[in-house]
């Protein structure tokens, strides 16, 4: 009898220990900061999180008050807490902050639940902080879009009404006037002029939801710049007239072309020209330039106006964003000019940035688009890819629908890689083996050879096992997603793709899941 007894309370003891190291593993390992303290506010435990996230190791702080590492101005809500504790209660998700050893203010959400001993009355506290940081410059970039939202809304509503309030008096105008007399003539330009006003308006605001979208479609055909600079300046002529401006144009380099859209490039480049006009003064000078760079063409609008802060060169470029000054200026926009610009501009592999050597001396805008003949096949661009950033990837687009090809070659540029198009599977194979690609986006059914068997003689090569293979189909059920595994690709992707999922099987390291659309 006695002998069972014993035996049962060794185990019980045993169980009980495992138990405690059990849990002090859960303590020591976990990824929140997990502190307890006596009722007086002395620190008792300090796990590993905690050193890692305030800074104190475990020996430094255990002994000391809690109120090291809470603000001075938050010492009453320590004395709060506690007293809330001595009452039983527990807190949870308590948004504070909290003092580093080094002085940084940390954003913590704090769980707390008082500690009893074995005869239930209460001892202390366990506490519980989540770093919070992310989530509050999280919150705050929120509320900062919120309120350009709101902003944007308010002023979309003036500029919209703007224009209704002469064509409204013209047409009232029109209905009293006999037919034929000079005033009509005069009104029906005041009309012209607001309608297009509001036109431009409308178009920019459906473009940029599309281009937000992504479903922005945009055309490929080959472009003179030069005429096309051309084309955009004879829109802004009137304007730059109206302000006695100067505007210049200089073609360093003749027959300068690039493949994309005439409409959107005319579209970017105008509303570039416009901004010069807007923000350079009367009798100011407004100048275009064109010239080569290396395998891209670059366009320079500079202006002599009121120039723009150089802390805000790249701000300018955020969706809604005026400048200062602009709110009050007579013909501030809707701050979507640049954002719309940049859109088009990374459609098509290209870059815009600002320059300025600041207030209120002049601005100049550069936009790199790739040359047409320098496109796809460019071998400088290939051996400069070598010492080119980790990010800048080498990526075969295979695929036989130009169409398709294009817009995914335009795409993955877009994201800063380098492009090599192939239009069949056997050209595919071919242009791999010249260009030893980082990764390929392979159509399935492909004419010549198909996807898979593109595939397979990849990675026949010794190069091909490095090669990230990306398959493209309209096929998503398990046995297609079966048959590209053990064909060797990493994903399999169905059409349509969005940017987002192309940039993720581009860029994303995780080797599992390998199949997902
Ligand atoms: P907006 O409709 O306000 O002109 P944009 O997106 O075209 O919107 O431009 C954003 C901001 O960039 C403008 O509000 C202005 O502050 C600044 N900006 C753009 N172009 C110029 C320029 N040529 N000179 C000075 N500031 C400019």
């Amino acid at each position: 009898f006695g002998v069972v007894l014993i035996f049962r309370d060794i185990t019980e003891q045993r169980r009980a220990e495992r138990t405690r190291a059990w849990l002090s593993a859960i303590v020591e390992s976990s990824e929140n900061a997990i502190v307890s303290k006596r009722l007086d506010g002395t620190v008792t435990s300090w796990n590993p999180a905690a050193e890692r996230l305030f800074g104190y190791k475990a020996e430094e702080i255990i002994g000391q008050p809690i109120t090291r590492i809470v603000p001075p101005e938050l010492h009453r809500e320590e004395s709060a807490i506690l007293a809330r504790l001595r009452g039983g209660e527990r807190i949870r998700h308590f948004d504070t902050v909290r003092l580093a050893k080094d002085g940084r203010r940390i954003d913590v959400s704090l769980t707390i639940s008082p500690i009893r001993d074995d005869e239930g009355e209460i001892v202390g506290a366990s506490k519980i902080a989540a770093d919070i940081t992310a989530r509050k410059t999280m919150e705050r970039e929120l509320r900062d879009a919120e309120r350009r939202k709101d902003e944007f809304l308010a002023t979309l509503g003036h500029e919209l009404r703007n224009p209704i309030a002469p064509i409204r008096n013209a047409i009232e105008l029109l209905e009293r006037l006999p037919p034929g007399s000079q005033e009509t003539g005069q009104l029906s330009a005041i009309l012209n002029r607001q309608v297009r006003v509001l036109a431009r308006l409308v178009d920019d605001l459906l473009d940029l939801g599309r281009a937000t979208a992504g479903h922005l479609r945009l055309n490929d055909e080959e472009v003179d710049l030069a005429q096309l600079l051309e084309d955009s300046i004879t829109s802004i002529r009137p304007a730059v007239r109206d302000k006695n401006q100067t505007l210049a144009f200089a073609a360093e380099e003749p027959g300068l072309k690039v493949i994309g859209d005439r409409i959107r490039l005319t579209q970017m480049f105008s509303n570039l020209l416009r901004n010069a006009n807007k923000y350079t003064p009367t009798n100011g000078r407004i100048e275009v330039r064109l010239a080569r760079d290396n395998e891209r063409a670059a366009v320079h609008v500079c202006d002599d106006g009121i120039g723009i802060d150089p802390e805000l060169r790249e701000e300018i470029f955020a969706l809604f964003f005026r400048g200062d000054g602009v709110r009050a200026h007579p013909e501030g926009g809707l701050g979507i000019g640049l954002a719309l610009a940049r859109q088009i501009v990374q459609l098509h592999g290209g870059t815009i940035e600002a320059r300025s050597a600041g207030r209120g001396l002049g601005s100049e805008f550069i936009v790199r688009l790739p040359r047409a003949d320098a496109q796809i096949f460019d071998t400088d661009v290939a051996r400069r890819g070598a010492d080119a950033p980790q990010s800048r990837r080498r990526v075969l687009v295979a695929e036989d629908n130009p169409d398709a090809a294009a817009a995914l070659a335009m795409l993955v540029r877009s994201m800063g890689h380098e492009v090599f198009v192939a239009h069949d599977g056997l050209a595919a194979v071919e242009l791999a083996q010249q260009v030893r690609p980082d990764a390929a986006f392979l159509d399935l059914t492909m004419p010549k050879l198909d996807g898979h068997g593109v595939a397979r003689r990849i990675r026949e090569h010794p190069w091909g096992g490095a090669v990230r293979l990306i398959a493209l189909t309209g096929r998503g059920q398990v046995e297609d997603r079966e048959r590209t595994a053990a064909s060797g690709f990493y994903r399999h992707l169905v059409k349509p793709v969005s940017a987002d999922r192309l940039h993720a099987a581009l860029t994303d390291a995780s080797p599992s899941p390998p199949q997902d659309d």
